[in-house]
């Protein structure tokens, strides 16, 4: 028997990732993709690369390691990340939500969705250099993150695309899909402007909305008209619109979404035409290290409540809801070896003073007095006695602020002082798609459409109030997997 038509939409992460199971099930798989060959892969290419995975001994790594004779391997501690700790991180961002289901998934098929992918010639480097600091000659991993697709998301994109097209798929680019096709209840097709294409199943996996800033304001309020948009211009919510039409339930948090603290000054979207260890040099997240001051000259969050990757995509949000949507990064000599090459980045926008009374002036667009004294009030309430610790929540804090901060707070008293320029960079958004267990979507009646499937960013109820980075590329995964296996059944 011939194998089903399996039109996939999209040829990023989620998509491949579905266009890869459906192949294996034996459908015959044609991936239509809007962007051109330059774009294609969507925020994939865009990412670090990073997946987080549960695993119960750092051994499980081993297999999924592109080089197993690095020569830090022996001096390397990747400490383990159980289920139940990838459960209780996402637990913690749920703002009182008890698991979703689609968390529940994400947790449990995480290993072996990254494992499968290794079966498809993906391979995985550790990320010793954003993950893990040195402590008594040992690398030791913290924030339950540790491997990252070997050349980032580009290489991620590269090594899917292969085995994509090793089983037999076929891309077509510059290919936006502009409707679906129907007859009676079930989906038949897309089109493509004037074209119609038909097929016995379809899935989207063509990204959230982040790119459209009508939408951002529709959903998430007028703040988000000012988000940089930090992966692909293409995201534009297309999927969401077409499922809509319908009757697809709307399905998560709406409101909710990725977004990082970046360079004030950068441009709109990402940097693909950057070489590779440059294009994530407008993030700007190390504000752990020191403090961030909005344009009250007040502090705004607790820098050091958690590991950054707890923090990093909540904090973008708490930038851009300041006013004019700024703050300033602002840290002393101490720790400069410590900040990423993204504060070193030819390109970095920053002031630099000897004193924090000329730093404070320096600080455009923010009360120069009120910036002096808190950043005053702060070296005063630093607790001297805990050690400094990046490699733990080290508990070396702030007392009697009206805002302490909990970890790695020491003085700002080493010169030069520099501090940083930041707004909020959207990376990709929370709100979706209903999807049931074989990756079909939802109508708010809660039956299937016939012949519509999802996956990725536009499926709903992954995240709600925060991420722990790297889950977004793992759930690709594994819902895209779903999604192409129930789409060639
Ligand atoms: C700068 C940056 C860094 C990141 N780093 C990480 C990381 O290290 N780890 C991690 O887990 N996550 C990371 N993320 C998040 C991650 O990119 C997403 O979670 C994930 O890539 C989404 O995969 P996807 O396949 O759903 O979407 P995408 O990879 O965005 O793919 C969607 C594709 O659909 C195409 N498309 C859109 N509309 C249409 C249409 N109408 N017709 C046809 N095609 C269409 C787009 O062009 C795009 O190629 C990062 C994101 C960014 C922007």
């Amino acid at each position: 028997m011939p194998g089903k038509q399996v039109i996939v939409v999209g040829s990023g992460n989620a998509a491949m990732s579905a266009g890869i199971a459906a192949l294996e099930a034996g459908a015959d798989v044609l991936m239509l993709e809007k962007a051109g060959p330059d774009l294609a892969g969507g925020n994939t290419k865009y990412t670090a690369g990073a997946m987080r995975i549960a695993y119960e001994t750092s051994d499980a790594l081993l297999p999924l390691l592109a080089n197993r004779n690095d020569p830090r391997l022996p001096h390397t501690d990747f400490g383990t990340y159980p289920a139940q700790k990838f459960a209780d991180d996402l637990l913690g961002f749920n703002e009182g939500r008890p698991l979703s289901p689609e968390q529940r998934v994400l947790v449990s098929a995480s290993y072996e969705a990254v494992r499968w992918l290794a079966g498809h010639g993906v391979t995985y480097e550790p990320i010793y250099s954003r993950q893990s600091f040195e402590k008594d000659g040992r690398h030791i991993f913290w924030g339950g993150l540790t491997l990252a697709a070997e050349n980032e998301g580009v290489g991620l994109f590269d090594m899917e695309r292969s085995a994509f097209e090793h089983l037999g798929g076929r891309i077509r680019y510059s290919a936006g899909v502009t409707g679906l096709l129907t007859k009676g209840d079930k989906v038949t097709g897309v089109r493509v402007g004037d074209e119609a294409i038909s097929a016995d199943a379809i899935i989207l996996a063509c990204g959230g909305f982040e790119a459209s800033e009508a939408m951002r304001v529709a959903r998430m309020g007028p703040a988000w008209a000012a988000a940089k948009v930090r992966g692909t211009p293409h995201n534009t919510g297309d999927g969401l619109h077409m499922a809509f039409e319908l009757g697809a339930a709307q399905y998560g948090s709406f409101k909710g979404c990725h977004a990082t603290p970046m360079d004030l000054h950068m441009r709109d979207f990402g940097n693909l035409d950057l070489p590779p260890k440059e294009r994530k040099n407008y993030r700007k997240i190390c504000y752990f290290l020191g403090v961030m001051l909005n344009a009250r000259g007040e502090r705004f969050v607790d820098e050091g409540i958690n590991f950054r990757n707890y923090t990093y995509a909540q904090f973008g949000r708490a930038v851009l809801e300041q006013p004019g949507h700024i703050a300033w990064q602002v840290f002393d000599a101490k720790v400069t070896d410590l900040l990423y090459a993204e504060y070193s980045f030819r390109d970095a926008s920053f002031v630099e003073a000897d004193t924090l009374e000329d730093l404070a002036r320096k600080l455009d667009g923010v009360d120069t007095a009120a910036a002096l004294s808190t950043l005053q009030d702060f070296n005063a309430a630093v607790d001297d006695a805990p050690p400094f610790d990046p490699t733990v929540l080290d508990g070396k804090r702030t007392h009697g602020l009206a805002l302490d901060k909990t970890n790695w707070a020491q003085r700002l008293d080493t010169p030069p002082f520099r501090a940083f320029p930041v707004t909020g960079g959207i990376t990709f958004t929370y709100g979706g798609l209903k999807v049931d267990e074989a990756g079909g979507v939802i109508k708010e009646d809660g039956t299937p459409i016939a012949g519509l499937f999802a996956c990725g960013e536009l499926v709903g109820g992954v995240f709600f109030g925060g991420y722990p980075g790297g889950s977004g590329l793992t759930s690709g995964t594994v819902f895209g997997r779903r999604a192409g296996q129930g789409a060639a059944s």
